[in-house]
């Protein structure tokens, strides 16, 4: 009887997260459609003006204008922030910010060719010059700077934890002794996690989605990430799902490329800055990450180094 329940409820979970895969917009019994996925809210989004002739001293730039198309590498499986459907169309804050800053560079969004780059092997694909930009949810630390430059901040997230609604065994993360949480290599709430201090054990996976299974099929506790992030598998799926707790950690979010292109990094600076004083910001920021559940915040302040 009991093997047969949670067979039952594996079999739920992996139904749930197979119609989430197609767009997010069927959502499963009680939850509401995500819309994470652009569709309503994609008549919203601004477009972009593309700029022309433009004339900036970097190799990357160069070397993308003789292509013909600019290379962002971003995630797919984060509603709100970089999502891909199953028709291959991309949506979420992050790819808005990946247009918004290709059109500065001279790049229509068609002219875009996005690779899906998970966070375990960003700085190695960056540097090798697989992607030009690297747009995804990325934390600036002086660590990674020793291996990839940052445009940015251009957003502040916190790292949380997403549990199966209603736990009420984890309210916080002063509450995770002995249970097991998951998150993915080479992100910054991982190492954190890790830390003695919260005697937590862990699951090191290579995809937020893969954890989130994990979550509803009641293999980890919690899943711990970005609060930007966490929130937008909530939106997904809020009768199963919730975001509990107060951010532990600081994640200020850049626009990864290569480290010596000091000319690119002020370019995609300048903007940054100018779509954020232009209004495009919050409009894209209101049409996406706005949409699972956080208000708009103007973003942190422009980092040049
Ligand atoms: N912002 C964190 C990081 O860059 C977590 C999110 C992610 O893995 O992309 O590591």
């Amino acid at each position: 009887m009991k093997l047969r329940k949670s067979a039952s409820v594996a079999v739920l979970a992996t139904l749930a997260l197979a119609l989430t895969a197609c767009g997010g917009e069927s959502g499963n019994a009680g939850d509401k459609p995500s819309g994470g996925d652009g569709g309503a809210a994609a008549a919203k989004l601004p477009s972009y003006a593309v700029a022309t002739d433009v004339k900036i001293d970097s190799a990357t730039l160069k070397r993308a204008q003789k292509a013909g198309k600019l290379v962002i590498g971003a995630k797919n499986d984060q509603p709100y922030l970089g999502f891909e459907d199953t028709t291959g169309k991309r949506s979420g804050f992050d790819i808005e910010i990946a247009k918004m800053v290709a059109a500065d560079l001279g790049f229509k969004p068609e002219q875009i060719e996005f690779k899906t780059v998970d966070s375990n092997v960003r700085e190695t694909t960056i540097s090798k010059g697989e992607v030009d930009l690297y747009v995804g949810t990325y934390t600036i630390n002086d660590e990674r700077k020793k291996q990839v430059g940052f445009a940015g901040p251009y957003f502040l997230a916190g790292a949380d934890l997403l549990v199966r609604k209603g736990d009420k065994d984890i309210s916080g993360a002063d509450s995770l002794k002995g249970k097991t949480v998951c998150s993915i290599k080479g992100s910054t709430p991982l190492q954190e996690i890790k830390k003695p201090k919260y005697g937590a054990k862990t699951v090191e996976l290579s995809k937020y989605s893969e954890c989130v299974q994990q979550l509803l099929n009641n293999e980890v506790d919690a899943v711990t990430t970005d609060d930007a992030i966490l929130k937008g598998y909530a939106a997904q799926r809020p009768a199963k799902l919730e975001v509990v707790g107060k951010p532990f950690t600081k994640e200020p979010y850049g626009v990864g490329m290569n480290k010596d292109d000091k000319a690119l990094r002020t370019a995609v600076d300048d903007a940054l800055e100018k779509h954020e004083k232009n209004g495009d910001y919050k409009k894209a920021y209101d049409a996406t990450l706005g949409l699972s559940g956080s208000p708009y915040t103007a973003p942190p302040a422009i980092e040049r180094y």
